[in-house]
């Protein structure tokens, strides 16, 4: 990020803001956009980017169309940037973590506290799938053989998709930290990127001997169970998800998934969340919880009969803040499912299907249909967007 220039960042800039109507920004667009006025000084910058592997074209579209898409590591270094100008992040470091749905890097704040940013990446695994056998991958109102137009009402990059993600989980981030949660501290979001406080603690994975196992699980069954009576359920509250410090502390983390326990799934993954924690134990460290469970049920019945704890719930309070539109959660749930589902699976190639009319048969799509290459890069919707 060092070597480039305010200029290039500009260009960036340009080139993201025009990828909210076209998939590929012409280059004249990125002119205009920049608002530069020396030409040759633009395409300059356009150069030093597509080197950089910012911006690029499209597979097999190089000599036919002069335009770029703004990459998955040019919207990277534009959130960084963005974060970095607010005074969230002053240096990213090494990578500490590869998740299958994000990407997280030990950094530092301005203020000069370690803090991680974790770079959402939902569907990514299944746009590689769905890119690799040609076929569409979520709704596209594309014109067929015109790689320049995209309709805004194409939701199918993964960069789409993990914005919403992070939005969420910095949404339900800050309001479980401001009820003293055990979680990191939420310091900020752009785009897709979530950048929170660094626990400096083991993944309960990792720890094969522990002091008081007991006390442990208490506690990360009371978690379970005061996140349900604040209308939530973690629904990944498993062995990697839980940091435990040296004095036995937890600290939970990865949030973008969880569901309110008004929720289909809700019973299902509580359950699972909590049936999972008692055999990690007796697995792990030969500890056999003997206690009584949580009970998603009764907890629900509880809040029924307190009249006030309706308009606390979190799952209410971050839904009326309004962040996501109804469809826009809808859409994150489907990734979900679609990612839990792969997850199951990963034997099988492409099952996964995202349930939408035009995920139909691999063959007799392809020709023609330039924008089945078009992978991550129709990121038109800015963050005010998903404001609204
Ligand atoms: P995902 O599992 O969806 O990829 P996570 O939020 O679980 O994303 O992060 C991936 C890994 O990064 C975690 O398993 C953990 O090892 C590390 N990590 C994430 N957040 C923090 C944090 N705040 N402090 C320290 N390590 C973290
Ligand atoms: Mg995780």
């Amino acid at each position: 990020m060092r070597y480039l220039t305010p200029d290039d960042f500009r260009v960036l800039g340009a080139v993201d803001a025009g990828s909210r109507n076209h998939e590929l920004v012409p280059t004249k667009l990125i002119h205009q956009l920049s608002g530069m006025r020396a030409p040759s000084h633009v395409d300059r910058c356009i150069s030093t980017l597509a080197k950089a592997k910012l911006i690029g074209r499209l597979p097999g579209q190089r000599q036919a169309y002069d335009g770029y898409r703004l990459t998955g590591m040019g919207a990277d270094h534009l959130a960084m940037r963005v974060l970095a100008k607010r005074g969230v992040l002053a240096a990213v470091g090494n990578q500490i973590g590869v998740g299958k749905e994000a990407d997280v890097y030990a950094c530092a704040t301005d203020a000069g506290d370690d803090c991680i940013v974790k770079f959402h990446r939902l569907g990514r695994t299944s746009f590689r799938n769905a890119a690799r056998t040609k076929r569409n991958y979520g709704r596209s109102n594309n014109k067929r053989g015109n790689p320049a137009k995209t309709d805004n009402t194409d939701v199918s990059s993964w960069q789409y998709l993990s914005r919403m993600s992070a939005e969420r989980e910095h949404a339900f981030m800050v309001e479980l930290h401001a009820r003293g949660y055990p979680i990191p501290k939420p310091f900020g979001r752009q785009k897709h990127c979530v950048v929170m406080s660094l626990v400096d603690a083991l993944p309960l994975n990792q720890i094969d001997t522990c002091l008081d196992p007991e006390l442990l699980l208490e506690k990360l069954l009371g978690f379970a169970e005061r996140l349900a009576r604040d209308g939530l359920v973690h629904g990944d509250l498993n062995e990697f998800n839980i940091l435990v410090a040296e004095d036995g502390t937890p600290t939970v983390i990865d949030f973008p998934q969880m569901i309110s326990i008004d929720h289909d799934e809700a019973q299902e993954q509580f359950e699972r969340d909590v049936n999972a924690l008692v055999s990690y134990f007796a697995r792990k460290f030969d500890y056999h919880y003997t206690g009584q469970l949580p009970d998603l049920q009764q907890i629900r019945k509880d809040l029924q009969e307190e009249t006030n704890a309706k308009d606390n719930r979190i799952d209410r309070v971050v839904a009326a803040s309004g962040s996501l539109t109804k469809r826009q959660l809808k859409e994150l749930d489907q990734a979900f499912a679609r990612s839990k589902a792969e997850e199951r699976q990963k034997t099988s190639e492409d099952e996964v299907d995202d349930g939408s009319e035009d995920a139909d048969e691999e063959e007799g799509e392809a020709e023609g249909d330039s924008e089945d290459e078009v992978h991550g890069s129709a990121d038109e919707l800015d963050d005010e967007h998903i404001h609204k």
